[in-house]
C-alpha cells in the first residue's frame, strides 16, 4: 500500500505560509521551526518541504539531494541551539513518530529535537 500524502495538514500549511511558526532555520528542502507546545525547554522540529509522511517513506522515495539536505539541517539546528555534545552541549534527543504505534499526531514527516533538561528513559510506559 502506497503512501497518501495530505495536502493539507497542518506543516503542509505552514510550508505554504497559510499559518505562521517560529522559524529556526530553512535550507532549499527543509524547515526547523519551534514546537507550538515544547515538550522541552527547548522543541524544535524538522521538516522537509516535499509531501512525505513517515521517516520510512522519505527515506526510500526522497531525492539524494532531499535527503542530504534534511540531515544535514538536523546537524545545523543542534549547532544553532548549542546542543552538540561534542562541541560542550549537554546533548538532545531527536525523535519521528510514525503511524499508529508511534502515536503520529501530523501526517507530514517531523523530527523533534528535544533538549535543555535531562530527557529521561527513551521510552515511558503506555499511559
Ligand atoms: P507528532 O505527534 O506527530 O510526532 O508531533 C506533532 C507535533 O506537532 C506536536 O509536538 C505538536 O505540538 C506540533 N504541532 C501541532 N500543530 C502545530 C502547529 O500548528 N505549529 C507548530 N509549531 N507545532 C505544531
Amino acid at each position: 500500500m502506497a503512501y497518501t500524502y495530505d495536502p493539507n495538514n497542518i506543516f503542509a500549511k505552514i510550508l505554504r505560509g497559510e499559518i505562521p511558526c517560529n522559524k529556526l532555520l530553512e535550507t532549499e528542502h527543509s524547515l526547523a521551526f519551534h514546537d507550538i507546545r515544547p515538550q522541552a525547554p527547548s522543541h524544535v522540529l524538522v521538516i522537509p518541504k516535499g509531501p512525505y509522511v513517515t521517516f520510512d517513506h522519505f527515506a526510500l522515495e526522497a531525492s539524494d539531494a532531499e535527503r542530504a539536505d534534511f540531515v544535514a539541517a538536523i546537524g545545523q539546528v543542534c549547532k544553532a541551539l548549542g546542543i552538540q555534545p561534542g562541541e560542550g552541549g549537554r546533548g538532545y534527543r531527536a525523535i519521528s513518530n510514525a503511524g499508529d504505534d508511534g502515536v503520529q499526531e501530523v501526517p507530514h514527516l517531523h523530527v523533534h529535537i528535544l533538549s535543555g533538561r535531562s530527557l529521561g528513559r527513551m521510552v515511558g510506559r503506555p499511559d
